[in-house]
């Protein structure tokens, strides 16, 4: 047993750990010069007013088109950056990105067009200053905060950090919006949904995934939009996929979807594309 046991012991330091530590370290090394080397690209999701149809706002998500290996996926990086502190300067450059896209697309097809951008706690908890340069950011610029979302995760409101009441307060008095991204798979404590401001609950996809055939998770659904509503909060639905997914939450109140079934993640011209097609329909809807 002993001989086993060494053998397992030493099996620890096989190459692929060293192997995947190399890769992490490259990873890491070629993530500093991606922002100088304008490496990222942001895509937009669009999210539908399930009562209208229109898209009336959209979620950024980073991509990073690396010069070797390709395209690179935020769950791959986003991590790295967190370690690196790199998330900083990088977070800034989401936001700016998209309050510029806000503003073009608030004049192209809705002026009440908002995007959503993504913050990690790290960004949050490193940077004591994000809150008020987003802010002052979106004055100098003479942007509505209103053309701004956070998505930020449960856990970063339950961190025992005194100072977020005070940074999403920064936030609310600018008039941005404040939205709760993957609802339901943090600890989901309701307390804080009375305790903070906030404007969207995003229900998260696991949810949504198997609506058509998952009683409970039909029920999960239709209770977070119940609470959702009586707090005044709005609801977004993450990860739709399929027209019975959309007509149940429809059905059951929720206001807003985001998923497959409308596209994914685009470049903003292919966006463009997108929407126009679906604005112009209305439009012939609307004269019969
Ligand atoms: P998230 O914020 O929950 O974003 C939604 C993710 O679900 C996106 O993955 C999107 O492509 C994917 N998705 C959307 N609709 C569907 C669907 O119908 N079915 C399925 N299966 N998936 C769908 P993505 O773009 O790979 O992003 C992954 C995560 O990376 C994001 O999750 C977010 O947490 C993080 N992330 C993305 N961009 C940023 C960023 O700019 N900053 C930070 N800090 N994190 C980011
Ligand atoms: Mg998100
Ligand atoms: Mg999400
Ligand atoms: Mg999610």
């Amino acid at each position: 047993a002993a001989k086993n046991a060494g053998r397992n012991r030493f099996s620890y330091f096989t190459p692929d750990l060293q192997v995947e530590a190399e890769r992490r370290l490259r990873l890491t090394n070629d993530l500093r010069v991606a922002l100088p080397g304008e490496q990222f690209q942001l895509c937009y999701q669009p999210i539908v007013d399930l009562a209208t149809g229109q898209v009336c706002k959209a979620e950024a998500l980073i991509r990073w088109l690396h010069p070797e290996r390709g395209t690179i996926s935020p769950l791959d990086f986003v991590s790295l950056a967190e370690d690196t502190g790199l998330i900083v300067p990088i977070g800034d450059w989401v936001f700016r990105q998209a309050v510029h896209q806000a503003r073009q697309w608030r004049d192209q097809f809705h002026p009440s067009f908002q995007i959503s951008v993504n913050m990690s706690p790290v960004q949050v908890r490193q940077d004591s200053l994000l809150c008020a340069r987003w802010s002052d950011y979106l004055a100098r610029e003479g942007m509505p905060g209103q053309s701004i979302a956070v998505e930020i995760t449960e856990g970063l409101l339950l961190q025992a950090e005194s100072k977020i009441d005070e940074k999403l307060l920064t936030f609310r008095r600018a008039g941005i919006g404040i939205s709760i991204d993957d609802f339901g798979t943090g600890y989901s404590s309701l307390a804080y949904l009375k305790r903070f401001d906030i404007d969207y609950l995003k229900i998260d996809r696991s949810f949504v995934h198997n609506l058509s055939v998952d009683g409970d998770n039909q029920a999960l659904c239709e209770a977070m939009v119940v609470l959702a509503h009586k707090l005044g909060l709005q609801v977004i639905a993450e990860g739709v996929e399929t027209t019975e997914q959309r007509d149940f939450l429809k059905a059951v109140g929720c206001d807003f979807a985001q998923g497959f079934l409308y596209s994914t993640p685009v470049p903003p011209d292919e966006f463009e594309l997108l929407v126009w097609p679906l604005l112009a329909e209305r439009a012939a809807d609307a004269q019969g």
